[in-house]
């Protein structure tokens, strides 16, 4: 099994796992006692005592056939791997938990296979334990629930793919993501907040909300943005023959997104792209340009609250199946604006990265504005959870 392995790959893993080993040995003790001494708590409490639970994984790492860092065992590639084990710590789960890698599942797999080693392996480890800390939340998985009045759907990467498909064709179904900005926003705007509960899906992005949703005690299934959602969407829309239209940002930036795009995508098709700076007047014969497109879905890169606004403005005459407001995604995919390191995303530290590369654009949006909404978040009355379980 490991006779497609490189040379220098074996190396790594000989040093992964002396390292899992001599870790393992250090904490089974201290687990151990742990497990004996509580044991009769969890006894009482009638739940499962999960010092146990990791005494099993700790002998699983020490036998081999797991490590602490690598593959979440629930996901079904694990076996698509002969380097990576199932693991007490994924990158999956950081994905999960902060998103914004803009890979699919396979394609993470891929990368964390090509940069392996031991100093990636700790550091996996370190961002995993950091974001249980900051993130853990023993709240309900509810369908649906509310954060400063704004309505949100709870729903993992794959069920937003399936819904965005979902549509019979006799309407424009509206997506829209929210994040620690638009929330900010709807707080100047009320009108951006009606427009984002109109949305027929309303996606959690970013680690503030997910703070904020631990804050009404729920628990998010998923960071699901638009970044991290287009590779999905490409991937269906090939499966299925359809084709996406890109409308949004300076003139040229789609274009180029979207040929990159499809350079990512064998056999994506682009029916059409369209600056985001037209005038009012203009309005008419865009809608006319993206219906005569033949276009499934249609990428909307206004920012927000304009593209919230336009949409909801728009969606009866569109002839799309969904419209998705995206922000600044064509800048990321055009390559206009450079993504942070992976390993800076991983620990949801992307916006310091977008900060030093605008200081003067983003600069209230992050000083002031990640601040601000962490004060309203833990003093604000207007907080409060309508879930639906
Ligand atoms: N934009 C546009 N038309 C406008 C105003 C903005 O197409 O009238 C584009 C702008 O060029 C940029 C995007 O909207 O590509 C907004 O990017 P930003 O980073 O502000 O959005 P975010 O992703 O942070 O919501």
């Amino acid at each position: 099994m490991y006779s497609a392995i490189p040379v220098e790959s074996k190396a790594t893993l000989m040093q992964i796992r002396v390292f899992d080993i001599a870790l393992a040995l250090i904490i089974m003790p201290v687990v151990l006692v742990l497990a004996l001494v509580l044991g009769p708590v969890f006894l009482v409490k009638q739940t499962a005592n999960p010092y146990l639970a990791l005494c099993y994984s700790l002998c699983r790492i020490i036998l081999g056939d797991k490590s602490f860092c690598g593959l979440n065992d629930k996901v079904d590639e694990v076996g698509s791997s002969v380097i990576l084990k199932p693991a007490l710590f994924s990158f999956q789960e950081l994905h999960q938990t902060i998103g914004c890698i803009e890979m699919t599942n396979r394609q993470m797999i891929r990368y964390h296979e090509n940069n392996l080693s031991l100093k990636m392996h700790i550091t996996l480890m370190l961002k995993c334990i950091t974001t249980r800390c900051l993130y853990k939340n023993k709240g309900e998985e509810k369908s649906e629930f509310s954060l400063f009045n704004i309505k949100i759907h709870n729903r993992t990467l794959q069920e937003a793919v399936k819904e965005i498909f979902s549509s019979d064709g006799s309407r424009c179904r509206s997506v829209f993501f929210v994040n620690v900005n638009s929330i900010n926003l709807s707080f100047k705007n009320k009108h951006l907040t009606r427009d984002i509960n109109c949305g027929d899906l309303v996606l959690a992005d970013g680690s503030g909300v997910r703070l904020g949703a631990k804050r009404v005690n729920v628990k998010l299934k998923d960071n699901v943005n638009g970044t991290d959602l287009l590779p999905y969407i490409c991937e269906a829309l090939v499966a299925r023959g359809e084709s996406l239209f890109l409308l949004g940002a300076a003139p040229g930036v789609a274009q180029t997104a979207a040929n990159r795009l499809q350079d990512q995508y064998p056999g994506l098709k682009i029916a059409g792209v369209q600056h985001g700076y037209f005038k009012p007047k203009e309005n008419a014969s865009v809608i006319e340009a993206i219906n005569r497109s033949g276009a499934s879905i249609l990428l909307v890169g206004f920012g927000s609250p304009i593209q919230e606004k336009w949409i909801n403005e728009n969606k009866h005459q569109l002839k799309v199946k969904t419209a998705l407001g995206v922000g600044g995604l064509f800048d990321f995919y055009s390559g206009r604006i450079s993504r942070a390191p992976i390993w800076m995303r991983e620990i949801g530290m992307e916006w310091i990265y977008r900060l030093a590369m605008e200081p003067g654009k983003k600069f209230e949006r992050y000083v002031i504005g990640n601040p601000l909404y962490l004060f309203r978040l833990y003093f604000s009355s207007r907080l409060k959870s309508k879930g639906v379980a």
